[in-house]
């Protein structure tokens, strides 16, 4: 153990050697607060800690599972199995299963993801006749997710009339109905989504001191990453479990504070000394994860918010290359840039595909990217797209595991009730929602009990539904005696899922196969795992949770080696030698939608902090003069953060435009795909009609897009005007306007002149590119 507290620096070593009591540590990027962490549980368990005791709760599954590595490394890995250690949602999920009856819940609860969330309000919206465009159902559910983690039941809604109040005036007045009855449809599905996690969590303490007292004394040291970002509902579980103890350990970074969106309260960084007893305070100053360059640029960032820790951050690594910033006319042109960057990158120094990221703030953004890097041959991964369990073929098995598992489960029943095709129409399906909203009962309770009831089906209508009941109970029966794994494989049979399926003989279609046999290896897979850890008691429920809370990041093995293209919010705790931050651009990083308060525009520089400080050797900013969004071409600015950025730590690798305020015009020769009817509209300068692009507008100047040519031609033709070019002359730029040349330097084909412009001031261009008239 002395071997690897010595490879901490002494500031690290002090919050890993406090064995009891609470404690903070507050830091900068790559200062080493993961590694505190995961050093820290490693010595509680050399001292004598029981591993079961120990809680620990990660931003990722990933996370959690390379911090047991590291752990195992030192400890032996047969104790780090019994650690709990991983999210908020997966760790609540568990203690769910044990305890959830206590709360009405089955022990096999469904887990809604999204999806099933936002269908589940939409069929809600539709009973109560609203209008889907006032209630949207993204919005609603969003609302009420952020009533949930601030722990607003229902019934507390009722009792604020200013909520209330807010709603009715966003033209939303019965938003607390809505919310009242998706609780109650999820209750009676015996489902959770991803918010009940914590808010039944929190219930479940609240309501038994048996059981808040049964975990307290099992998780006697708790250990949280990522501090800031924890929301209300997140804050009071872990000030609950730790209050017996109060072995606490939150380690975090105030200016990495990215989620308040989602509900996240930097407050409970600030506040924590006042939570606990004689609390720890430690910092860590010396990151060691960047460059001096990057570090320096990522503090000039950040000192322009008001709302701060104060922190030192420094390091003692190379100073490094400068961050690189580069513009270009259009997002296609930008991810050809950052492709051909990282083709010149791996043949040069021999690096890996995974040596690369590239950030982005929305992920609409990844698709230009991917098209250069396709081109380039160059394997990439996206994270936080539609992810395997979310592809169609793959959600319909789930359905009916989920079935399987729990008949309650209305989302799962509506998804494959008729998939494949069994003539169960719409109306029948709205009769049988009805009845059970009416009963209080389930979907699949009235199915069971059609003879009681009359919904004045016809006969072949009740028996397609009576034969789906008995298909189903016939499953639960395999289910009894059979692991997952045949079960899955039989019901992609016995449902006609495959016969389906193969009637597309498409690449699409046969991919979708080769999709659900994946699925069945995975079960596979995990159900051996599973036996390992502790014998394979109920696989499929497990394989269920473990599928419904699995983001797309923790199925990353790292075993193939790929760029990775993922958000920026996705990206926070992670590090990659070589850092690309694409659309630097003003509306889409600031994020147009998140300007309209000083609190989130600093939220959306603590974003910038975050992106640049993953980068350990080198950082990209890019950006593009006009780009598609919402399906137009539309004109842009450079990011103010790229102005921000001390100009020391920079280097332009395209001229820098002065001013910003001269917009260049756009030929539709250059995208030479572009839909015409699409180009964009110029705005008006002085009160004249606003003008359509044509072909027959001056064509763009070829310097300013040009960063590194291929070759150079050593030979120029000798009657191009800009050989005749002399000091003094006034000359027309179709760019950049009129202006007066300064002075001219270089030779042949590097000849370039230093210009004077009315507008844009002075600009040096090379005479090759630039086409110059002179007046
Ligand atoms: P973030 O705020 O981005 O989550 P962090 O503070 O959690 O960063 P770590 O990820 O723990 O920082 O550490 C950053 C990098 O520095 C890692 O690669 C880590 O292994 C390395 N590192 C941390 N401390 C030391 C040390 N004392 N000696 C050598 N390397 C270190
Ligand atoms: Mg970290």
């Amino acid at each position: 153990m002395q071997k690897y507290i010595s490879q901490l620096n002494e500031a690290q070593q002090a919050p890993t050697l406090q064995k009891d009591g609470p404690m903070i540590v507050i830091a900068g990027a790559g200062s080493g607060k993961t590694r505190v962490l995961t050093m820290r549980i490693a010595y509680l368990m050399s001292q004598g800690v029981d591993a079961f005791n120990i809680l620990s709760l990660t931003f990722t599954n990933k996370a959690a599972r390379e911090m047991k590595t590291r752990i195992a490394d030192i400890v032996g890995s047969s104790e780090v199995k019994n650690l709990w250690m991983g999210t908020f949602h997966s760790i609540f999920a568990k203690i769910l299963r044990f305890e959830g009856e206590k709360l009405g819940f089955p022990s096999n609860f469904t887990i809604y993801d999204t999806q099933d969330s936002v269908r589940l309000i939409s069929s809600i919206i539709k009973e109560m006749q609203l209008d889907r465009d006032v209630y949207k159902p993204k919005q609603v559910l969003s609302r009420i997710s952020s009533y949930k983690n601030s722990l607003i039941t229902v019934k507390a809604y009722y009792n604020d009339p200013e909520l209330q109040e807010a709603d009715a005036m966003s033209k939303k007045p019965r938003l607390g109905e809505i919310y009242e009855h998706y609780v109650e449809r999820c209750f009676k599905a015996g489902a959770m989504d991803f918010d009940d996690l914590l808010l039944r969590t929190n219930e479940l303490l609240n309501r038994f001191p048996e059981v808040l007292m049964k975990y307290q004394n099992r998780f006697k040291y708790i250990l949280v990453d990522e501090y800031q970002d924890t929301n209300h509902s997140q804050y009071l579980i872990v000030r609950a479990l730790s209050d017996r103890f109060q072995n606490i350990c939150v380690v975090g970074d105030d200016a990495q504070s990215i989620y308040a969106f989602r509900g996240a309260n930097i407050n409970n960084i600030l506040n924590f000394q006042k939570d606990y007893d004689n609390v720890q305070m430690y910092r860590l100053e010396q990151n060691y994860r960047s460059t001096k360059n990057i570090v320096e640029a990522a503090n000039s960032i950040i000192d322009k918010n008001q709302t701060k820790l104060d922190k030192v951050v420094w390091t003692a690594n190379d100073e490094g290359p400068k961050i690189k910033v580069h513009r270009s006319l259009t997002d296609g042109e930008e991810g050809r840039f950052v492709a051909s960057t990282i083709f010149e990158h791996k043949m040069r120094e021999q690096l890996k595909n995974g040596s690369f990221a590239i950030l982005y703030r929305t992920n609409a953004q990844s698709r230009a990217m991917e098209d250069a890097l396709r081109k380039r041959d160059i394997p990439y991964r996206i994270y936080g797209g539609l992810s395997f369990y979310q592809r169609k073929e793959i959600k319909d098995v789930l359905a009916y595991l989920r079935l399987v598992i729990n008949p309650k489960d209305e989302e799962a029943l509506m998804r494959v009730i008729n998939y494949p095709a069994r003539g169960i129409g719409g109306t029948t399906l709205e009769k049988l929602t009805v009845a059970a909203n009416h009963y209080g009962r389930t979907v699949f309770d009235v199915m069971e009990n059609l003879d009681r009831i009359d919904l004045k089906l016809n006969s072949g209508t009740k028996n397609k539904l009576q034969d789906f009941v008995t298909m189903i109970k016939s499953f639960q029966v395999i289910d009894q005696s059979y692991d997952a794994f045949y079960l899955a494989e039989h019901i992609t049979k016995k449902t006609g899922l495959i016969q389906e399926l193969k009637k597309d003989a498409t690449p699409e279609g046969i991919a979708r196969i080769e999709n659900i046999e994946e699925l069945l290896n995975g079960i596979k897979d995990f159900i051996e795992g599973q036996k390992e850890v502790d014998g394979a008691r109920g696989a499929l429920s497990e394989f269920l949770e473990d599928v419904a809370l699995a983001t797309d990041l923790d199925k990353d093995t790292g075993d193939d080696d790929r760029v990775a293209l993922m958000t920026i919010h996705l990206a926070k705790g992670l590090e990659f030698p070589y850092v690309f931050i694409v659309g630097m651009e003003e509306d889409l990083f600031p994020s147009g939608m998140s300007m309209s308060t000083r609190s989130e525009l600093e939220e959306e520089r603590r974003l910038f902090y975050v992106a640049l400080t993953r980068a350990e050797h080198q950082a990209y900013l890019t950006y593009a003069q006009s780009r598609y969004r919402w399906g137009k071409l539309v004109d842009s600015e450079p990011s103010r953060f790229i102005e921000e950025i001390t100009d020391s730590y920079l280097e332009y690798l395209t001229p820098i435009e002065t001013g910003y305020k001269y917009k260049p015009r756009i030929n539709t020769d250059i995208f030479g795909d572009v839909d015409k009817s699409k180009l964009r509209q110029v705005k008006p300068t002085s009160g004249t009609p606003p003008k359509w692009i044509t072909d027959n507008d001056p064509k763009p100047d070829a310097n300013i897009r040009r960063l590194k040519p291929v070759s150079r031609p050593t030979t120029q033709s000798s009657n191009t005007p800009d050989t005749k070019l002399a000091i003094g002359n006034v000359v027309m730029h179709e760019r950049f306007g009129k202006g007066q040349v300064l002075n001219l330097e270089g030779v042949g084909g590097d000849k370039k002149a230093e210009i004077k412009f009315e507008v844009g001031g002075i600009k040096k261009l090379l005479l090759r590119f630039a086409k110059l008239d002179v007046i």
